[in-house]
C-alpha cells in the first residue's frame, strides 16, 4: 500500500468548453511516453467522474510528489483572451462548471475519507517557496494549475 499524504488538484490545461476526458488525456500522456494517463481521476465538464490510473499505482502528475499522492484533474483551465499584440492567447482561468465544482467536492471528500491524513492542495501550491516566508505566492508559482485556490474553495 502507498502512503497517501497529498491529494493534488490539477486542470487539464485545455480551453474552456473543450469536452474531453480520460480517453483523450490518456492518449496525450502516452504520446509523452507515460505508460498511461498520469492522473488517477478526471472530472469532465458535465461533472462525470472518470477513473484514470489505479490509485494503488504511482501517478505521473507532479514533480517530486508522485509517490505519496493522488492526482485529480478537472477538464479546462484556459480561456481565449486577446493580447496587447492583437492576437488571441490562451491564458489560465478558473473554468470549472457548476457541475465540476460539485463533482470535485464529492470526489475529494470520498478520497479524504479513504486517506484521512492527506492534505488537499492545488498543483501550484507545491511550487518552491522562493523567499522562504512559508507561503507559496503567485509570483512563485511554477504553473498556474489548477487556476483556482484549492485551499479556500474546496
Ligand atoms: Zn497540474
Amino acid at each position: 500500500m502507498r502512503t497517501i499524504t497529498l491529494i493534488i488538484i490539477h486542470c487539464s490545461a485545455t480551453p474552456k468548453g473543450m469536452d474531453i476526458g480520460v480517453k483523450e488525456i490518456d492518449r496525450w500522456h502516452r504520446q509523452r511516453k507515460f505508460e498511461q494517463i498520469g492522473y488517477h481521476w478526471v472530472v469532465r465538464l458535465d461533472g462525470t467522474i472518470e477513473k484514470g490510473r489505479d490509485e494503488y499505482l504511482i501517478g505521473a502528475h507532479v514533480k517530486d510528489h508522485n509517490t505519496h499522492s493522488i492526482g485529480v484533474c478537472y477538464v479546462g483551465g484556459l480561456v481565449n483572451q486577446p493580447g496587447a499584440d492583437g492576437k488571441i492567447h490562451l491564458v489560465p482561468a478558473d473554468t470549472r462548471t457548476p457541475e465540476q465544482k460539485t463533482a470535485l467536492r464529492q470526489l475529494v471528500n470520498q478520497l479524504h475519507l479513504r486517506y484521512p491524513k492527506a492534505i488537499i492542495l492545488g498543483h501550484r501550491d507545491l511550487s518552491p517557496d522562493l523567499n522562504g516566508n512559508g507561503l507559496i505566492e503567485p509570483n512563485e508559482w511554477l504553473k498556474a494549475c489548477p487556476c483556482y485556490d484549492v485551499r479556500t474553495e474546496l
